[in-house]
Formats: structure tokens, sequence, C-alpha cells
């Protein structure tokens, strides 16, 4: 199906991506890009990807299928670099968790958005980074959103679409507004929550007891806090509006919550914690 995919950033997105089309055998050649060349060389040792370079031109030359999987303000200048450089037929896709900034940035490198550039987004992924914590099994039973524009070829959304299928992931559309601010209320501000939450409970002076007596609760709550910051900051300064509106909304929901607590108020605390478990429960399975 694909003859040359060239991946950008083989880490956990795109190193998984490359182990999942090698397990179902839809892919001749895969070569790897990005910034380290010993990182490369790890992905080639664990037969991750066959080849590397460390020229983005050179990587695209003959590549049909071409995967951005690096952190989101990263994907300007790559695509820059690419730009003149695809082989006549290419599709170009890309793995980012915002959106409208990668739309930005491939109108800004182009010109216009190609309507070979298919916007996507795995919902999948793990609190851990790098080539290393790649599994061929990452995206089987996830979703795969594409966000493609009414230009976007129909046939380039069917080929990455049956890309990602071949991976046992289920593929969806949505606009790019829309899967910003979804993925914003979803996704986004839980990382931003973790990661708040664990800085608040290391500024207090017993902190190491709070570690060490941190059961369930506070080890669920916090774990996606152990993510990598790189790519975090990216997303905040990427899907930025996004993001502030759903902080706005949990600050007045908290402020709600502190309220009630504050006044004792026995019957609506219950309603309120009553009331989220019920709509958790109805749209969380297997939990
Ligand atoms: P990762 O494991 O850290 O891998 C990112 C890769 O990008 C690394 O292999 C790195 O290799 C390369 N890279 C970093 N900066 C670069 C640059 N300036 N130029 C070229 N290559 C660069 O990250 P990831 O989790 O796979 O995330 C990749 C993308 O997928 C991000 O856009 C993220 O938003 C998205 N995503 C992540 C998740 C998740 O749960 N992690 C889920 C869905 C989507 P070198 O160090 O060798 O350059």
């Amino acid at each position: 199906m694909i003859k040359k995919l060239a991946i950008f950033g083989v880490g956990l997105i795109g190193g998984s991506l490359a182990k999942a089309l090698r397990l179902a055998g839809v892919c001749e050649t895969i070569v790897g890009c990005s910034r380290s060349e010993e990182h490369l060389k790890r992905a080639v040792e664990l037969g991750v990807i066959d080849e590397y370079t460390l020229d983005p031109a050179t990587a695209v030359g003959d590549a049909d299928m071409v995967l951005l999987s690096v952190p989101l303000g990263a994907m300007r200048p790559l695509l820059e670099k690419i730009a003149d450089h695809l082989a006549e037929g290419a599709v170009v896709t890309d793995a980012g968790s915002s959106k409208a900034s990668v739309v930005a940035a491939a109108k800004l490198a182009f010109g216009e958005v190609p309507d070979f550039f298919v916007p996507g987004h795995p919902i999948a992924g793990r609190e851990k980074s790098g080539v290393e914590a790649a599994l061929a099994d990452l995206f089987v039973d996830h979703k795969v959103i594409l966000t493609p524009l009414p230009n976007t070829s129909p046939s380039a959304v069917e080929r990455v679409t049956k890309m990602w299928e071949a991976t046992g992931a289920k593929v969806q559309t949505l606009g790019v507004e829309q899967h910003d601010k979804v993925l914003a209320a979803t996704s986004h501000l839980p990382h931003v929550v973790a990661y708040s939450l664990v800085e608040t409970v290391s500024e207090t002076d017993c902190v190491d007891q709070i570690f060490e007596y941190a059961a369930g609760g506070f080890r669920d709550s916090s774990r996606v806090a152990s993510s990598d910051p790189v790519m975090w900051r990216d997303v905040c300064l990427e899907n930025r509006e996004a993001i502030l509106d759903s902080i706005t909304e949990f600050q007045a929901n908290l402020g709600d919550l502190k309220s009630l607590i504050e006044t004792s108020d026995a019957d609506a605390l219950l309603e309120l914690f009553a009331h989220a478990k019920k709509v958790r429960d109805q749209h969380v399975t297997n939990s």
C-alpha cells in the first residue's frame, strides 16, 4: 500500500505507527528523520525503521507518504524544509495534538494548504516518549481524527485513512475548530490540571510524605503529569484560546465546589458529585 513512508520524529507516535505498519505488512520501506543521529540509529537497531537521514529534503525525495510526528512547535520549520522537495503524488499528514496551528503552519510553508496535506491526530498515547516507548498496538481500537479542509483531495484522505486503519485504529473526521475545542476539554485541560496538581502538592512542606502516601487517587489523577514537557508546552501555546476557555470554565466550577465546601452544603455537594459520577459512568466504559 505504501512504497516509502518518511516519518519525521520517530518517537512514541511515529515509532508506534512504524511498528504497526510493519506488523500489518503494508509498507515497503520506512525512512526516519529528526535531529539526533543517536535516536535514529536506535530506531534502526530496534527494527522500527529501515533507514534514516538527518536531511529532511532527502527523506521526502522518493516518499509517497510523509508523516510529521514532531512537537507542534517544530511543524512549521519542517514543512518549510520539505515543501520544495516532495515527490509527485506524495501525501503529507501529521499527528499533532492541535490542528488549527498545524493548518496555519502548512499555509505559511506552502503559500496555501495543499490538497495533498491531510491534518490528523491519533487519540492514543502514553506518558512516555521516544522510540523505546513505541508500541505496535498503541492505536488498536483507538480513534484517529482527520480534519480535512474543503480543498483536501478525497484520495489523499482515503490513503491516510487506510494507513491508520492498518494499525487497528478507527478513523473519523472533524472540523479543525471542533477538534481543537473538543480536545482542549478532554485532553489538554486534564493535562494542565495534572501538572498543576503536582505543582500544588510539590509546594507544600510535607511533599515527601504526600508522595509516600499517594495511593490510587493522586497517582491516577497525576499520571499524565509524567508526559513530555516539550510536547505539552507546545500544545498549550498552539491551542491557546481553546485551552484558556476550558481553564476558565474549570476555574468557575472549582470555585462553585469550593463555595459548597465553605458553606458545608452537604445536599449540594452530594448532588454535584452524584451528577458528575452519573455523567462519567454513562460515557466512560471499562473503568
Ligand atoms: P516524542 O516521543 O517525544 O517524539 C518526538 C520526536 O520528534 C522525537 O523522536 C524527536 O527526535 C523529534 N523531534 C523533536 N523536535 C524536533 C525538531 N525540532 N525537528 C525534528 N524532529 C524533532 O513525541 P510524541 O509523543 O511521539 O509526539 C509527537 C507528536 O504527536 C506531537 O505533535 C504530539 O502533539 C502528537 N501526539 C502525541 C501523543 C502522546 O500521547 N504522546 C498523542 C497524540 C498525538 P530527535 O530528538 O531525534 O529530534
